[in-house]
């Protein structure tokens, strides 16, 4: 009988919601993806690279000309310098990138921070390490950090910290001044940061997202994570990258050049082209999703589910206790897909030890408004 490294670990959450909106026909609003193609231009260009024969291994630390373009898109919004060859690593997905982080660091007996509701990946990376997770709550409503858990939570084993902003899936955001605290917090330690930063570009009503990128100390210890799929609407081309100072990016490439050694050949090509073109593209993401956002939350208004709008990221979260409080959120998640016909992911499956009585769903609103026009119909019929 084999002993399992992960015994904690069954089928994700996003998986197993997909699915069941696939058996009873729902709408899926659960899994995070857009139900629209990204740009023509882009998709176009896949083909066009794989006709021109760009088909073999790209460099190990990814194509230069897209490393090139990451590194001016950092430059562009959030004004640091980097080196396109020494801190710009292409991966084959942010999931990827945040392994070979939690790889490249985390040694057996480690601590590693993680605020819940967490990420589903974050986890079973730090236990294959043979590091052990940390887990704080974020502070409800609002899903912020508790200065006084974190700082009570370090601990001469705290090797890193794993940050998420936009966060999944609350939506809320990181600002500058908590940067400003938790810096001030590690400053006399040795912790690395982990930065999720896959929703760079889905921030609303005006905010600025503050990137680690953005902050001169932080960014010294930190691997920064972002993902062409969530910007570019092509989650399963699952091609992402990392940017840290050198010699952070040299540990991390040790690992990626074992996990993967390269990402897809003709993606970066039409990535790196689409992105020379379309600097534009990511200063109208913002009004894209606001747009989805408010479109679903103001027709959302007519239903008995409350919310307050998402910040950032395409998730809204809402609360159901008028309409069912005697089921759990998995049970929710599961009536609201089986029965009214509309999946959602349940918030518990995030937490270590989920707040009692939480009675919240999370709805992926990146579908076409006629998606969501058809989902909200349903969801006020309840
Ligand atoms: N990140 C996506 C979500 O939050 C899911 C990706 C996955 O299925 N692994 O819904």
């Amino acid at each position: 009988m084999i002993i399992s490294k992960l015994p904690n670990v069954g089928t994700t959450i996003f998986t197993r919601m997909s699915q069941l909106a696939l058996e009873t026909g729902a709408l899926n609003l659960s899994q995070g993806f857009p139900d629209f193609d990204g740009p023509q231009a882009l998709r176009d260009a896949v083909g066009r690279h794989i006709a021109a024969g760009h088909n073999q291994y790209a460099a190990m630390t990814g194509l230069p000309v897209l490393r090139e373009q990451v590194a001016a898109k950092v430059a562009r919004s959030y004004g640091r310098m980097v080196s396109a060859d020494s801190e710009v690593t292409i991966t084959p997905g942010a999931t990827q990138a945040i392994f070979c982080a939690v790889q490249a660091l985390v040694r057996p007996g480690d601590e590693v921070i993680v605020f819940d509701p967490c990420y589903d990946s974050y986890e079973p990376a730090v236990e294959l390490a043979g590091g052990q997770c940390v887990h704080i709550p974020l502070a409800l409503p609002g899903f912020v950090i508790d200065w006084q858990r974190l700082q009570d939570a370090l601990s001469a084993k705290t090797r890193l910290i794993i940050l998420n902003s936009p966060h999944n899936p609350s939506g809320a955001l990181l600002s500058g001044a908590e940067l400003d605290q938790l810096a001030a917090l590690i400053r006399e330690r040795d912790i690395y940061l982990i930065s999720d930063e896959v929703y760079e570009h889905l921030v609303f009503d005006g905010a600025k997202h503050a990137s680690i990128l953005a902050h001169d100390e932080l960014y010294q210890r930190a691997f920064v994570v972002s993902s062409f799929g969530k910007t570019y609407h092509v989650t399963g081309w699952k091609t992402g990258y990392v940017v840290a100072p050198p010699a952070l990016s040299a540990e991390l490439r040790k690992v990626h050049q074992y996990v993967s050694f390269c990402g897809v050949t003709p993606l970066q090509w039409a990535l790196a082209d689409y992105m020379a073109e379309h600097p534009e593209h990511v200063e109208e993401l913002p009004a894209f999703y606001q747009a989805k956002r408010d479109l679903f939350c103001d027709l959302l208004v007519g239903s008995r589910f409350s919310f307050s709008r998402t910040a950032g990221t395409f998730f809204q979260l809402v609360d159901y206790s008028a309409i069912r409080p005697d089921l759990d959120d998995l049970a929710m998640a599961e009536w609201l897909t089986r029965e009214q016909g509309v999946a959602a992911i349940p918030l518990s499956v995030f937490y270590q030890a989920p707040p009692k009585d939480l009675r919240l769903v999370r709805f992926c609103f990146a579908k076409r408004e006629e998606t969501l026009r058809q989902a909200a119909e349903k969801l006020c019929a309840i």
